[in-house]
């Protein structure tokens, strides 16, 4: 079910639609927009009576939803949704860069590589303590001790710090030492751990899953987000197939397709997303020209000793030069429009338009 307020409902109104949710046992979340709140409920598996809530003060519409997500959903939310990450916004209109080591390795290779991301004018450091290594031979990360240098970084640098974690204990370190915790590919259906970082109160990069499709991924989201952090940021790293010039095939396509059904920001990861240093420009620039809010990037000083996926990695020189030229395509694409407006189809734009569709 979505309640849509009136855009004259006031804070009183939208706490008397949440209490009688409650009071049906079910949850509440109450998504602000530009105009007005829509209120979408979850915990009900069958239908709950629209009259619950049609004569209450403050409220337009209540309508019954048939699409299996609901807080991901434009319908929800018509506006596109901006995450705070630390001190900076992802979705909000400029060009995010995630940039930094596949893996926190040590103070040296940790402070070379921020220095480059800093010098940048990207606002945004990754670096795992915890890698989802194939092997159990391979290295593991750091653990609390890269956590820790990751910690060193923002304050050296004034970076905000995106960073894995593999299970619960890790997110609770992630949330301590960083700003934004991401699920891994490989984690993306772990569905415990997804709605434990629903109760994280840091935003949460969401990577999609090695054969994920666009429901899934959404759905994924969608664990997140009935647990209350609606702060959550999606990410195409690649998925599958049976192409091998590339480590994985990223798929683009996705981008317009989250555009439609979601107001979550997406970003692209062109190294997970390819494997080789050669590709990652290119498809970097496609990420941006696709729509994407931004990208996240690997970046090593020296990438034929890096301890984990040396092969994808740029150099410091190769990506600030990466992203002078990013920067300036994706102002470019912006000024005109040409990114910033066409992803939507009028059909999604209004919530109780959209809505009305459903019932
Ligand atoms: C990573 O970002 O280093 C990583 C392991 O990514 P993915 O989960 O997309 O493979
Ligand atoms: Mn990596």
């Amino acid at each position: 079910m979505l309640i849509v307020m009136r855009s004259d409902a006031g804070p009183g109104d939208i706490e008397r639609v949440l209490a009688v949710v409650e009071r049906l046992g079910f949850r509440g979340h109450a998504m602000p927009g530009e105009s007005r709140t829509a209120i979408g409920i979850t915990g009900n598996e069958g239908s709950i009576d629209p009259a619950n809530f049609e004569n209450l003060p403050g409220v337009a519409e209540a309508i019954r939803v048939t699409k299996p997500y609901k807080l991901i959903s434009r319908d929800l939310r018509s506006e596109k949704s901006i995450v705070q990450v630390g001190t900076s916004s992802i979705g909000d209109g400029s060009m995010t860069m995630i940039a930094g080591p596949c893996a926190v390795e040590s103070r040296e290779q940790l402070f070379e590589t921020a220095e480059a991301v800093a010098a940048s004018g990207a606002k945004f450091f990754r670096g795992g303590a915890f890698k989802p290594r194939t092997s159990p031979y391979a290295f593991q990360g750091l653990g609390e001790d890269g956590l820790k240098l990751l910690a060193e970084v923002r304050e050296e640098f004034g970076l905000n710090i995106v960073t894995e974690a593999m299970d619960e204990k890790g997110i609770e370190l992630v949330a301590k030492y960083g700003d934004c915790i991401q699920i891994g590919a490989r984690n993306m259906q772990n569905f415990a751990l997804l709605k434990y970082a629903g109760q994280a109160n840091k935003p949460i990069l969401l990577k999609r899953g090695l054969s994920a499709t666009l429901d899934e991924f959404l759905l994924a989201a969608e664990y997140v987000m009935s647990e209350g952090n609606y702060q959550v940021i999606l990410c195409e790293r690649g998925i599958r197939t049976f192409a091998d010039h590339a480590r994985n095939t990223l798929d683009l396509s996705v981008i317009p397709a989250v555009r439609r059904i979601s107001h979550l920001p997406i970003i692209v990861d062109p190294s997970h997303g390819t494997g080789h240093n050669y590709m990652v420009d290119a498809m970097a620039r496609a990420g941006l020209a696709a729509g994407a809010d931004g990208l996240i990037i690997e970046v090593h000083p020296k990438p034929s000793v890096a301890l984990c996926d040396g092969a994808q990695a740029l150099t410091t020189e190769q990506y600030l030069a990466l992203y002078d030229q990013l920067d300036r395509l994706y102002q470019a694409l912006n000024e005109k429009g040409e990114v910033a407006a066409s992803p939507v189809s009028p059909a999604f734009t209004g919530v109780t338009t959209a809505a009305r569709e459903l019932s």
